[in-house]
């Protein structure tokens, strides 16, 4: 039995994982869950699971979790606070701990599970785009394994010869191919993005996701985060990073060899997949996942990215060019401006003329520790939220919503 520790568990990644993992009661023993602050939700996956452990980052709705289980609370030690995260991963009877919160928020306990050697199933890219040299450091340091979860880096590991380490690229790789969705807006003309909704963003045309990385895909900001994850995951160069749009999200992302071979990982657009694979790796386990069928899907098509329209995506292949500390301020901004974005305080094109503003302005440095890291982002925060007053301030100008 594998010890298994979801973080972010009411979300969806991690309510993907718990369906997975539900399947194989043999194999898997759900140890640990953990939230923001969903008491209800982390209730309900208690009573269905049963887990050890359990913990909510925000110690003031643990009162409201312990209230809604009453005396099913028993057998479930409850932890309250941020902190709390960390000691879960650290566990000894956890194994296996999925890093599924959104955001920073994400980044001390991943970086926790890559210090105590556990596999680490990696959803929280930001945590990568922050801290990627510090991760990946930690990650072969302690023997831990990383397992990527995004369904693109999913693919290209898929793709990589058995025993490429974490960060190193494999002797004989040319080129990764990666696909992106084009996300809802993908043919939207560029003079109405300006007034397309928070729920006309999060309305992803194929994938069923949280409401921050939905942005993220509506901006191409998510294929941008990727690429920075692929390099730091595959030891790559952003140059060797192709991006193609591929409305279909079958193809979850190709590797070209200096031989002209270029190898594809398909399937149908469901997080399942590589959260299972990433679960039972090297071995295969059923998902619950449809089959693909072809025959029914017709055609694969492929096209360039607009970087004119989706300025997001320009905005993150610069910060990975750049290195040190710039995509610690692209997230940090984006965080704060797809927020904004949601709360109505800013309107779509204004997500990336507030990241602009703020990595324009940033020092970029080199990349430091974790302290440095989380100054950078603390920096980059204030800096987005004083450009989004400057914005509110001079309305109706470009960036705020009418
Ligand atoms: P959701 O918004 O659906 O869920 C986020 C989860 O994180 C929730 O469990 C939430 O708890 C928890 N959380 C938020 N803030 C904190 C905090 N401060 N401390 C502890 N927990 C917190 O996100 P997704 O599942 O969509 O995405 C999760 C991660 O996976 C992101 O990094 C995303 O980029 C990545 N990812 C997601 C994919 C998808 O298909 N959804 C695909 C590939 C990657 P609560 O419910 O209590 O607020």
């Amino acid at each position: 039995m594998i010890g298994v520790a979801v973080l972010g568990s009411t979300g969806s990644v991690g309510e993907s994982t718990l369906d997975v993992l539900a399947r194989h009661p043999q194999r898997f023993r759900l140890v640990a869950i953990a939230a923001h602050s969903n008491a209800a939700r982390l209730a309900a996956q208690i009573r269905a699971f049963r887990p050890p452990y359990a913990a909510l980052a925000d110690a003031g709705a643990v009162a409201e979790l312990r209230r809604l289980l009453g005396t099913e609370a028993r057998g479930t030690r409850i932890l309250a606070g941020a902190e709390a995260l960390e000691e879960l991963v650290a566990l000894a009877e956890v194994q296996c701990v999925m890093a599924a919160i959104v955001g920073a928020a994400g980044l001390r306990s991943t970086l926790a599970a890559a210090r105590a050697g556990k596999r680490l199933l990696l959803a929280n890219k930001e945590s990568l785009v922050m801290a990627g040299p510090l991760l990946v450091a930690a990650v072969n340091e302690s023997g831990a394994t990383l397992l990527p979860i995004d369904s693109e880096h999913n693919a290209i590991f898929q793709c990589l010869p058995r025993g490429a380490r974490t960060g190193v690229a494999p002797a004989g790789l040319r080129r990764i191919l990666l696909t992106a969705s084009g996300g809802p807006f993908r043919d939207t003309p560029c003079e109405a993005l300006a007034s397309v909704t928070p729920a006309a963003a999060c309305a992803h045309p194929n994938w069923v996701m949280g409401r921050k990385i939905s942005v993220d895909s509506a901006t191409l900001m998510n294929k941008g985060l990727e690429l920075i994850e692929a390099c730091l995951l595959f030891g790559v160069t952003p140059a060797q990073v192709e991006i193609l749009v591929h409305p279909q999200s079958l193809v979850h992302s190709l590797v070209e060899y200096v031989d002209g071979s270029v190898l594809a990982q398909l399937g149908a657009p469901d997080m399942r997949t590589p959260i299972a694979h990433a679960l039972a790796w090297p071995e295969r386990i059923e998902s619950g996942v449809e089959f693909l069928d072809l025959l029914k899907a017709g055609r694969l098509d492929f096209r360039a990215p607009d970087t004119d329209k989706f300025r997001c995506l320009a905005l993150a292949q610069a910060a990975a060019r750049a290195g040190g500390l710039h995509p610690v301020l692209l997230n940090a901004a984006n965080e704060v401006a797809v927020q904004a974005f949601l709360e109505g305080q800013l309107n779509f094109p204004g997500i990336a003329a507030v990241i602009e503003a703020v990595v324009q302005r940033g020092t970029g440095g080199a990349p430091g520790g974790l302290e440095e890291v989380l100054a950078a982002d603390a920096e980059g925060r204030v800096r987005a939220r004083e450009r989004i007053l400057g914005m509110t301030r001079n309305a109706p100008m470009q960036g705020v919503r009418a």
